[in-house]
């Protein structure tokens, strides 16, 4: 039975961490290794200002030794070590851990998720150990203690020696269940793998002896043709951390080279990044954050499994694989890190400070990826083409979400096909060519360019040397809905029923038409009933007899998307419009007096129109039969 009870704050801690069937056990190495690292720079700080401790720049180091036999493994620092007393305050208690303050205020919150994100310090170790022995002796004492614990049943702390100040943190691993392969923290692969993986950037070198072969020399003597070499193996102290991050060097050091291999192996992409951004903030929070913009997106950026956020740092050591609340949603393609020394203190002390920090270092990051982005796409449009192929479904929505809350951030970003340039442009080079007489953006939406590029409805526009810009995702008509205008110019869709493009004559004549063929236009609209909301004579169209436009907000192509919704079902308001100068409107005219002619033609126009634009005909067996009449 042990001596000491936990207070039962702790106690409570620790019966998490016993129990705990947390996936990510091995942050238990990550959480001991940055209490050594803190207990160096004690000891360092101190050094500071006292003039009679020797400061050896090689005693910094950390050692890990795992041992096979004992199944134990032991972290050493020959840091600031702790008393009897500090062992017994230290260990003992858990109350003043942000983690663990940060726990009690949100019950209802994962304790999984406390564990990954925030650590939960010394007392991770017993996610993984049977027993801890602490050995410690404080700097410039010459008594040392041990402190030892199986867990909740409380601790002992008895005297003990050691040779030299710091203290060594021995943990002697839980018996391997059929879930759990406890000995796997015994490999020197895992070992390596972890420190690489969390600890890598601590500024002090992690050392461990580690075995390796060699050829056995054999004197000359002695040596035989065709023998087969022998090996021997022998042990040798490796660092295992690169103590240095990338990010903190200083960019004159660093090569594209240096960036894109460690974007490769960070992040395991097979092509390097298209852009590299390296960029850092001091004052009031400091920080350094390196950003790429991949070439192409990760295999799952378009399912639900996609989880978007930056690597978080504090201190070099890794707290969080993914933050989210690092990038919006329109920039989640984005991959990279941020660290910042500010964050420390407060990412376990206090919850919301450090939500206010992450907040302010998300704004000036979505600048900087904006502003780096426009650059890119004003001095190597290639590359921003390319970077736009892959990514521009992302920004486009961004425009449209949230009632288009972002929409004036990114509307420079966004591009679409042009049909006088044959390739994506953006809104602002479309203003710019904008025509003396042109006072809209005009749209077309359709499947593809291809299709697009031969509907009638473009026809007059194109005639009247306007550019179009052709939309052809789901989310285009949608983002240019919520952007409205672009530097006051309204988006005008090329299928709305009220262009008003004609000029006078045209005008006249269409209002001629209008008059004189009032009852003929009246026939058609009953016979196609609810399925248009008008015919009307038209002067805009050139070689087709009929086309299809629609009047008010909802567009033929946003009803076809919302249609797929689950509660869609919006109608677009559809108009017939005629040509009045294609024969055929003469022949209209000769058989207004049979009705049922009348009605069958109309049917087929109906359907051309819609076949001409790309869209189904609704009536497919009716119009098929009114086809064969006809003939
Ligand atoms: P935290 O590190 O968040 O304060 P921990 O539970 O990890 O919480 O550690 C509690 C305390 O124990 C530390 O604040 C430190 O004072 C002491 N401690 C832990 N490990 C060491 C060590 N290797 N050397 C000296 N002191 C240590």
């Amino acid at each position: 039975m042990a001596t000491y009870e936990f207070k039962s704050e702790s106690k409570r801690m620790l019966d998490l961490m016993i129990n705990s069937i947390y996936t990510h056990k091995e942050i238990f190495l990550r959480e001991i290794i940055s209490n050594a690292s803190d207990a160096l720079d004690k000891l360092y700080y101190k050094s500071l200002s006292d003039d009679t401790i020797d400061f050896d720049r090689e005693k910094f180091y950390i050692r890990i030794t795992p041992d096979k036999d004992t199944r134990t493994i032991t972290v050493s620092d020959g840091g600031i070590g702790m008393t009897k007393e500090e062992l017994e305050e230290n260990l003992g208690t858990i109350a003043k851990s942000g983690s663990f303050a940060f726990k009690s205020e949100n019950e209802k919150c994962d304790d999984v998720d406390i564990i990954g994100q925030f650590g939960v310090g010394f007392y991770s170790a017993f996610m993984v150990a049977k027993s801890v022995t602490v050995i410690s002796r404080k700097f410039g004492s010459d008594e040392a203690f041990k402190w030892f614990s199986e867990g909740a049943d409380g601790y002992d702390v008895e005297p003990c020696s050691k040779e030299t100040a710091g203290t060594d943190i021995i943990i002697s691993l839980k018996d391997n269940t059929d879930e759990e392969n406890y000995d796997q923290y015994l490999e020197e692969y895992t070992i390596r793998n972890l420190i690489r993986k969390y600890s890598d950037y601590i500024k002090y070198p992690i050392k461990m002896m580690v075995t390796r072969q060699k050829l056995k020399e054999v004197p000359e003597e002695e040596k035989k043709e065709d023998a087969k070499p022998e090996y021997e193996s022998y042990t040798e102290d490796d660092v295992l951390n690169s103590m240095v991050p990338l990010w903190r060097r200083n960019k004159s050091e660093l090569t594209d080279e240096d960036y894109n291999s460690f974007y490769k192996e960070k992040f395991m992409d097979y092509e390097n990044p298209l852009k590299t951004i390296h960029t850092s903030a001091d004052g009031m929070l400091s920080y350094n954050a390196l950003l790429f913009i991949p070439s192409h997106p990760p295999f799952d950026y378009y399912t639900k499994d996609f989880k978007k956020g930056l690597a978080l740092y504090t201190n070099g050591v890794m707290i969080m694989d993914k933050c989210e609340d690092l990038l919006p949603d329109y920039f989640g393609f984005v991959r990279g890190l941020v660290d910042s020394a500010d964050l420390s203190l407060n990412i376990s002390r206090e919850i919301l400070q450090h939500d206010r920090q992450l907040k302010t270092i998300a704004a000036h990051l979505k600048k900087k990826i904006k502003s780096e982005l426009l650059n890119m796409q004003k001095n190597d449009r290639e590359t921003y083409e390319k970077f736009y192929e892959s990514f521009k479904r992302p920004l486009k929505f961004g425009v449209y979400d949230n009632y288009g809350a972002e929409k004036d951030f990114l509307c420079d970003l966004i591009m679409f096909y042009s049909s006088t340039e044959k390739k994506p442009v953006t809104l602002a080079e479309y203003v710019d060519r904008m025509k003396e007489d042109q006072d809209a953006i005009y749209y077309a939406s359709g499947e593809t360019v291809e299709q697009i590029d031969k509907q009638p409805r473009c026809e007059s526009i194109k005639d009247k040397g306007f550019e179009v810009l052709y939309l052809t995702e789901d989310v285009d008509e949608f983002a240019l809905k919520v952007l409205g205008k672009y530097k006051d110019k309204e988006f005008k869709s090329v299928a709305s029923a009220d262009l008003n493009l004609e000029d006078e004559t045209a005008k006249a004549e269409e209002a001629v038409a209008e008059e004189t063929s009032k009852d003929l236009f009246a026939a058609m609209k009953e016979a196609l009933g609810e399925r248009v909301v008008n015919v009307k004579p038209t002067t805009r169209l050139k070689n087709h007899p009929v086309c299809i436009t629609s009047e008010g907000e909802v567009s033929l192509e946003m009803e076809k998307i919302l249609g797929q919704m689950p509660n869609g079902g919006v109608k677009a308001q559809r108009v017939l419009e005629i040509n009045i100068k294609h024969p055929l409107f003469e022949k209209l005219k000769t058989a207004q007096d049979d009705k049922d002619k009348l009605k069958k033609l109309t049917e087929v126009l109906y359907g051309c129109a819609l076949l001409a634009e790309g869209m189904n005909v609704e009536n497919s067996a009716e119009f098929a039969d009114s086809v064969c009449d006809l003939i």
